[in-house]
């Protein structure tokens, strides 16, 4: 949150992915939400928007200040974690007592989800848009998703101009579909995620030779079926560009592509509409051949009837489903089906989360759970991170070292694991900047 006056902003509202947080009883904001003035959101990921219905339900009148783009798609992914909530509170009712609690009440509902989604205001990229009097709020395009920004202040305290800027989270360079994180301006305060401190990409493979290899063992030497979790927001559209890419210009023989998940349907068709917003490589794809997202052999499935019908396809192929996790969705009945074939290869994209079926997948069990039965694993797992949406830590020390050091008084670390910000926080301090890792509850006068 930050404090200017009496004035109170709070920079995103998210839900923690990896804690059970789909039912009353998490709701321990640090603050009372009826005080935030306006809330500031940098993008639509559930880890930043997830609990605004949460902070809406419980009082906030304010208004969602984000860029159109963040606005359609966090009310889709708002939407659908309400289908989730629901989901699990059913399941722990069913299951009753011990550990699930039989009252459960869902964090919220879909009218909470459009209370919220009333109250967001589009603002433009690099367009300065005054929040009041004394602050004055720019977004600065960063990669990572459609419509990602960074949150950049200028505050006028008692006549001294002082500027902070919250990166939201940072994309790469070259990353399919999407722009290049633009130059965030000199700062006096920078807050910046730290997810990937401490760890780099590899950079060996482009996504187009990395993706190559994999569908040219698995579908056209083993004649199988590659199934790739992907999440159905931003992950599914660049995979299924760089799929384009690579059976339009002959580099594989036509594979039939599904992409099984509704969501990512709607998802692709905000991508669409924001077309001006994909970055030069993919407009100038359109121009050339058309929809980037369209093309022949690939099908969106829409129906649970049709999703069933992937299954009894027998010709080799490739099925992108959500979720990115393996936890939910319609991606557990093919693995179900398929997790004991010779001849599957399982993909990930991303990354998977302790406790997630993805997690014991990569991390080579030999037998799993899925939907009440265990399977012996006979499918072929790999992993590529040639997809993280992530700049790694030569990226966060390049969004740092941008900035002008004389005037750059200090940087935040937030949002990341204790590891990466303190393997960031070191190599930061070691290039002489002050660093400050934040105590949750601290306030830091700035
Ligand atoms: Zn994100």
């Amino acid at each position: 949150m930050l404090e200017a006056g009496q004035f109170k902003i709070l920079i995103d509202c998210g839900l923690d992915y990896e804690k059970d947080h789909h039912i009353q009883s998490n709701e321990n904001f640090p603050f009372r939400p009826e005080e935030i003035d306006v809330v500031v959101l940098t993008h639509a990921h559930i880890d930043h928007s997830g609990n605004l219905p949460t902070l809406v339900r419980l009082g906030f009148e304010g208004q969602i200040l984000c860029t159109s783009p963040t606005a359609d798609l966090t009310e889709l992914l708002l939407m659908d974690s309400v289908n989730i909530f629901m989901h699990k509170v059913d399941k722990s009712r069913k299951r009753g007592k011990g550990k699930y609690n039989t009252n459960a009440q869902p964090l919220y509902l879909q009218k909470h989800v459009m209370d919220t989604v009333d109250r967001f205001v589009n603002i433009g990229f690099n367009r300065p848009f005054r929040i009041n009097g004394d602050i004055e709020l720019t977004f600065v395009p960063v990669g990572h998703l459609l419509g990602a920004a960074a949150a950049v202040f200028k505050i006028n305290d008692h006549g001294i101009e002082k500027s902070i800027a919250f990166t939201g989270d940072i994309g790469r360079k070259n990353y399919p579909v999407l722009n290049d994180p633009d130059k965030l301006p000199p700062v006096d305060y920078l807050v910046t995620e730290s997810t990937y401190g401490g760890r780099l990409h590899t950079k060996d493979k482009t996504v187009e030779q990395a993706l190559v290899e994999v569908i040219d063992k698995a579908c056209v030497k083993e004649q199988g079926r590659l199934i790739i979790p992907a999440f159905s927001i931003g992950r599914t559209q660049s995979l299924v560009y760089s799929l384009n890419k690579i059976f339009s210009s002959g580099l594989l023989p036509p594979v039939k592509v599904f992409v099984d998940s509704p969501m990512a349907t709607r998802a692709t068709e905000i991508f669409r509409k924001y077309h001006n917003l994909v970055n030069e490589e993919a407009q100038d794809f359109y121009n050339k051949k058309g929809d980037e997202f369209e093309f022949e052999n690939l099908e969106y499935i829409e129906s649970l009837k049709d999703s069933r019908q992937v299954s009894n396809y027998f010709e080799p192929c490739i099925i992108i489903s959500s979720a990115g996790m393996l936890e939910g969705g319609r991606i557990q009945d093919h693995l179900y089906y398929n997790i004991q074939n010779y001849y599957c290869t399982i993909l990930f994209i991303g990354y998977c989360a302790k406790g997630t079926l993805g997690h014991r997948l990569l991390r080579g069990d030999a037998i799993v759970h899925i939907k009440d039965r265990d399977l012996a694993v006979y499918a072929t797992i790999k992993q590529t991170d040639v997809l993280s949406a992530h700049g790694d830590h030569d990226d966060l020390m390049g969004t740092v070292k941008q900035q002008d050091r004389e005037k750059l008084k200090n940087v935040f670390l937030v949002h990341g694991e204790a590891s990466s910000m303190q393997a960031l926080s070191d190599a930061l301090e070691v290039e002489g900047y002050k660093v400050v890792v934040p105590e949750k509850g601290v306030k830091y006068s700035l």
